[in-house]
């Protein structure tokens, strides 16, 4: 098999043709011209430069898929496009990169779904032509997994929302301009949560870095609001109606991170082949042992499995036959792949897999966040039994 891996798996797909081998190709050059040689800087620097963002989006990265009226691609491209996009951005092996990269994948579409045309004019083309960072805040010191019963509170007065509270464990929380906030504007439980849209460098807030397992390279911050004083022109949507935007977002997000967790998995695979068949033990290469070939064979098979169920779902989401369930159930399949083809690929490198700096030593730092954040795998496997009622 001499053609990379990478590459092969589009080409046996009935769901890919030469649109998604140009976006690929474009976002390849882009990542091993502007990212690849950065990584272990970026990782070190616990952060991206701001001139990455403005990159990205010269290279057509930032907006594909998104509407053109606000500086997106257009109908040109589609989910599926989005994807090979999102596996080319993993190809480093950096999870942070891409999380951070790609805030605005999570902050913006509930501004663009519910947004007024006016908010949507103002944040989303300064946003896709990477000038703005947007970031989106649901999870609390006081937990994360129960989102209808968060407690960040705002309180309307006057012409303006009166913010109170805190959000941590936010991806590019320390460098973004905005977060799409959920917040509690009404009674207990879901009917009461509102989503707003908060200048981060609004008086009162205040905004303190955590140092993480993995994802170095991105910042990821607790958000605190003392008294934060928001226009009330910058509710998303109707009050106390944000739950609902909240779930969209999530299936949306779901998607994503199995594409990204099933391209780290492949990485994994890659990469532990090319050891097994250079690395020699006992006399002959490490390949030649059956029990590696199995383990390889294996990796094979969930990733192959794994990425049929993605492209299915895109094919659902695009033809309108998506089912919620689905992309909870997905992402526990994708996060579970990825955790075992990081564990099968440190076995393969032995030693060497724990030395810093090499991507399945990083891969194998990022499975928890990949399998907890954006919905942790019991969570997820409890929400799929009631949409799936049972
Ligand atoms: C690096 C990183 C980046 C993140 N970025 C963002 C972001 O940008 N924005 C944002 O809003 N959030 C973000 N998150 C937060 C993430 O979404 C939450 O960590 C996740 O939803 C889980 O919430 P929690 O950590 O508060 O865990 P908890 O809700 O406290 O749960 C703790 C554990 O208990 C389990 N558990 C909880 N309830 C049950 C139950 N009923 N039955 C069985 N098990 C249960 C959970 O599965 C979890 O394993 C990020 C997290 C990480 C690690």
């Amino acid at each position: 098999m001499d053609a990379p891996l990478f590459d092969q798996w589009r080409a046996r797909s009935p769901f890919y043709d030469e649109s998604h081998e140009a976006v690929c190709d474009t976002v390849r050059k882009f990542v091993a011209r502007e990212i690849t040689p950065h990584v272990d800087a970026w990782e070190a620097a616990g952060e991206l430069p701001r001139e990455l963002h403005r990159k990205a989006a010269e290279a057509g990265v930032l907006a594909l898929n998104y509407p053109e009226e606000f500086g997106g691609t257009g109908s040109a491209f589609n989910l599926l496009h989005g994807l090979v996009q999102t596996e080319e951005l993993a190809r480093p092996g950096a999870g942070g990169i891409c999380a951070s990269l790609m805030t605005h994948g999570i902050g913006l579409p509930p501004i663009l779904a519910m947004g007024s045309e006016h908010m949507k004019r103002r944040i989303a083309p300064a946003v896709l032509a990477g000038e703005k960072l947007i970031c989106l805040g649901i999870t609390e010191p006081g937990g994360g997994s129960d989102v209808a019963n968060l407690k960040t509170k705002a309180e309307r007065k006057g012409a303006s929302y009166v913010v109170n509270g805190a959000k941590t464990l936010i991806t590019s929380g320390v460098r973004a301009d905005y977060i799409t906030l959920a917040v509690r504007t009404g009674g207990p439980g879901i009917g009461g949560i509102s989503l707003l849209l908060v200048e981060l460098d609004s008086p009162g807030v205040s905004r303190t870095p955590l140092a993480k397992m993995g994802w170095h390279a991105s910042d990821t911050a607790t958000i605190h609001f003392d008294n934060v004083e928001v226009p009330a022109e910058n509710l998303i949507g109707p009050e106390n109606g944000g739950f609902a935007g909240i779930m969209r977002n999530f299936n949306g997000e779901r998607l994503g991170m199995s594409q990204q967790a099933a391209a780290f998995a492949r990485i994994c695979f890659e990469d532990a082949l090319d050891w097994a068949r250079s690395r020699e033990t006992f006399g002959q290469p490490l390949i030649r042992n059956q029990v590696i070939r199995h383990k390889l064979a294996d990796m094979l098979r969930r990733i192959n499995a794994t990425q049929a169920w993605i492209d299915q779902s895109a094919w659902a989401v695009l033809n309108d036959k998506a089912f919620p369930g689905d992309f909870a159930l997905l992402k526990v399949q994708a996060t579970q792949t990825m955790e075992v083809c990081a564990r099968e690929a440190c076995q393969i490198l032995g030693g060497a897999s724990f030395v810093r700096g090499s991507r399945i030593e990083r891969i194998y730092r990022e499975v928890r966040v990949m399998a907890i954040g954006g919905g942790s795998e019991e969570i997820m496997f409890d929400l799929a039994s009631r949409q799936y009622r049972f």
